[in-house]
């Protein structure tokens, strides 16, 4: 089969799929390219989706050992595996049908296969059927994504060293998991093995757990984890992984020197890289750099004037919501409109329980830069509403600029953090300062407080805390 198109999208991630149903928005010729049935890409069939659909079922499954405390007890949590594997895919298949149908309401030709550039205007398609599709096109959208990383000895080939993929199919709760890699998907997926009761050990490489975050917020969920670990260890690598039995035999190597431990199952977390061998790709102009992300400009484009690339396959943060925003820069500047990727805040959250979450500039990343900055905090325990949710750890700062009072950076860990953070965005995103923040009514009792309130203690004039400004 031969066809032509304006725009082919391969990859059908959320930057692809982003990216083909605006561009038929704009009235565009479309086709999609992926080996799926369905777009949704890592994120929602092997990423963002499942992993939330677990971590919703750990929190409850949390909760329900915590009521006691509150005079309520609902028995030890009974495990259906089987039921909690199946509701999560059940939500998948939902979201990913979902997007096959608005794809085909908007007319987007969806090719299930895998694509290759036969040169800077052109493609094939090889389907798992064995047939090839042949597709011209005025501009491509890579947008082929990242898999897991598994660097020098964590690349064994066994059924019990699980990457993020294998992990959330559950294929067993065992008894005794090692995480290796304290970040994103450490965090998230070891907090799920630990609610649903496998002693978890998570190591991380460096000298603290989600390095980028500032560590003030870290400190509110590496409390909580260190009660639900079994260990947490801090500058530790793994030197070697070896089969044991039904098990796995690793030797890790911290502070005090090596050191032998035997796991049921190991999940190595320890990043991602991009997905960036696209065959074909040396038969055009597209450059990568060193760590293999292909090279764009402010809109997306890649060395190849017909080609843009977007998300995980163009750098760090790897994050779906960056990949989609991408996604919709590249096409309209396809569409030849004035548009370019400069966020000042892309959101971070981290979905453990409590939840963290960042955006904009960092305490952290301000004094790494010489930045004078004054960071105001308000403390979750002064909320009234993170008091009668029983969740007063928490914290929620600002980082502000002391001259123009301007907020350049917003960081909450505390329960629903990831939803909160949204205002930090739009704070930062608006050039707003601490005194817009503080005027603006905030509804009572809310966790959406504490981010006006951090503005009061910004003017030391806090209701619930008491700090009196020192300058
Ligand atoms: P992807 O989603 O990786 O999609 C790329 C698609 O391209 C894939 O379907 C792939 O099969 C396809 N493809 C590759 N090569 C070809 C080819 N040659 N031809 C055709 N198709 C091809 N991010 C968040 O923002 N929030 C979260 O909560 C979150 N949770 C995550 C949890 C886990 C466990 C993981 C692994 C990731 C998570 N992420 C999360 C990251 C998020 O999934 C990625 O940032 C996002 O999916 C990137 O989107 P993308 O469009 O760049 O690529
Ligand atoms: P990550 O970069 O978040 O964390 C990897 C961690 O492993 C780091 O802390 C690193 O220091 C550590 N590490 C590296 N090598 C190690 C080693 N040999 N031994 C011990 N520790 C080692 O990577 P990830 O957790 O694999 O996630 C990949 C990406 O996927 C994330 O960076 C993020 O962009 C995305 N993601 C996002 C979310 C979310 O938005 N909630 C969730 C999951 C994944």
């Amino acid at each position: 089969m031969t066809s032509s198109t304006q725009v082919a999208v391969i990859g059908g991630g959320p930057g692809g799929y982003a990216a083909a149903f605006l561009a038929a928005d704009l009235g565009m010729r479309v086709t999609l390219v992926d080996e799926a049935p369905n777009p949704g890409g890592v994120c929602l069939y092997r990423g963002c989706m499942p992993s939330k659909a677990l971590l919703h079922v750990a929190k409850v499954v949390t909760e329900a050992r915590e009521a006691r405390h509150w005079g309520v007890d609902f028995g030890e949590p009974a495990l259906d595996v089987d039921r909690l594997r199946s509701w999560k895919d059940e939500s998948v298949a939902r979201l990913t049908g979902g997007l096959g149908q608005l794809s085909s309401q908007r007319g987007v030709t969806y090719l299930q296969g895998r694509a290759e550039l036969t040169g800077p205007t052109s493609a094939r398609v090889s389907s798992a059927d064995g047939g090839v599709a042949t597709l011209g096109f005025e501009h491509a959208i890579l947008a082929t994504g990242s898999r897991p990383a598994a660097p020098g000895p964590l690349a064994l080939d066994s059924d019990r060293v699980w990457d993020s993929t294998r992990a959330l199919e559950i294929p067993s709760v065992p008894e005794s998991l090692l995480v290796v890699g304290g970040g994103y998907i450490g965090l998230e997926l070891g907090s799920v093995y630990a609610a649903l009761g496998s002693k978890v050990t998570v190591v991380e490489m460096t000298a603290g757990l989600l390095p980028g975050a500032d560590r003030d917020l870290v400190a509110v969920v590496a409390r909580r984890l260190g009660r639900a670990c079994e260990a947490v260890l801090l500058e530790t690598t793994v030197t070697a992984l070896v089969e044991d039995g039904d098990g796995v035999s690793v030797t890790l190597k911290g502070r005090d020197g090596e050191s032998a431990q035997r796991f049921d199952r190991v999940l190595v977390a320890v990043g991602r890289v991009p997905n960036s061998d696209v065959p074909g790709l040396d038969l055009t102009a597209v450059g990568r750099d060193s760590r293999g992300f292909v090279v764009v400009d402010g809109q997306r484009r890649t060395a190849e004037p017909t080609i843009f690339a977007v998300g995980d396959l163009v750098g760090e943060p790897m994050l779906a919501h960056k990949a989609s925003h991408e996604a919709r820069i590249a096409v309209e500047a396809i569409a030849g409109h004035k548009a370019v990727f400069e966020p000042a805040a892309i959101p971070a959250v981290v979905f453990t329980d409590p939840e963290v979450a960042w955006c904009g500039l960092t305490e952290t990343q301000a004094r790494a830069e010489g930045r004078a900055v004054e960071v105001a905090k308000f403390p979750w325990g002064a909320s009234g509403r993170a008091v009668t949710l029983d969740r007063p750890a928490g914290v929620t700062k600002l980082v502000i600029e002391p001259e123009s009072e301007r907020i350049l950076g917003v960081g909450i860990a505390g329960t629903g953090a990831g939803e909160l953070i949204a205002e930090g965005v739009v704070a930062i995103e608006m050039g707003a300062t601490a005194s817009d923040l503080r005027l603006c009514i905030h509804p009572h009792p809310t966790l959406s407080e504490t981010l006006m309130e951090s503005a009061e203690v910004f003017f030391g004039r806090s209701t619930h805390v008491y700090r009196p400004r020192k300058r």
